[in-house]
């Protein structure tokens, strides 16, 4: 090492040999630009999406193993933890995008010390954006928006109380839904709105619904006419 750096002080900057290299790095915060944003856009089966961003997810950890030299990394395949943290990295992004300014609403709140935040309805009254959301009373836990509700009391489990907030109109909340139609048995509305209730509140969520299941090409092709045929022109004429 020693030799190679005395090898290296014999040249100089100037010398019309050495070559210039320009390297330029860039950071931004913008959505658009970070890898998890691109990978949401990009797949158009939920479960595929949820596999690749657990592969992700998994890459960084051992990326962080190594340069930490702390922990042996994950091996091996993908466990159900490490899809659940996929599902909730994938939340982050959709709200992110959609529910910017709750979010900052949220975080810039003076109980943020507090491991769950909440706003008031006066609070929420401020932002004319959030006003959708004002009836929900979301939480802000781990990240992630959720729905406050009155059922904190209740013996139901910690999801099924606070669902995940998802709008209706980006393309992951279709794939969810659809993922949720496929396991279902391909069941109608009605009954996978009250599936994904156990874990997710989409806003406006019986029309996303509704829409999202117009996709789904396995239904359309059993639930498809019996085609008729028409009769022919006779060939021979009197
Ligand atoms: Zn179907």
């Amino acid at each position: 090492m020693a030799e190679t750096a005395g090898f290296l002080e014999d040249f100089k900057a100037d010398e019309p040999e050495v070559k210039k290299l320009k390297v330029c790095a860039t950071s931004t915060n913008e959505p658009q630009n970070d890898i998890m944003y691109r990978l949401v856009r990009r797949y158009s089966s939920f479960v595929d999406l949820q596999r690749s961003v657990a592969w992700l997810l998994r890459y960084r950890q051992f990326l962080r193993a190594r340069v930490n030299k702390s922990s042996n990394p994950q091996r091996g395949p993908l466990t159900c933890m490490e899809m659940a943290n996929a599902t909730m990295a994938i939340v982050r992004v959709v709200q992110k995008e959609v529910f910017s300014q709750a979010l900052n609403v949220l975080h810039n709140h003076a109980d943020f010390s507090s491991p769950v935040t909440t706003l008031s309805v006066d609070q929420l009254k401020k932002h004319p954006s959030l006003r959708e959301l004002q009836r929900l009373s979301p939480y802000l836990v781990d990240g992630v928006l959720r729905v406050g509700g009155r059922l904190q009391h209740s013996q139901l489990p910690t999801t099924a109380k606070h669902p995940v907030l998802l709008p209706s109109k980006p393309p992951v909340t279709d794939l969810l839904i659809l993922d949720c139609h496929v396991r279902e048995g391909h069941m109608g509305a009605s009954y996978i709105l009250n599936s994904l209730y156990n874990n997710f509140w989409i806003l406006k969520g019986k029309a996303a619904v509704k829409k999202a299941l117009r996709l789904c090409y396995s239904c359309k092709f059993w639930k498809a006419g019996i085609g008729k045929e028409q009769m022919a022109p006779c060939l021979y004429t009197e």
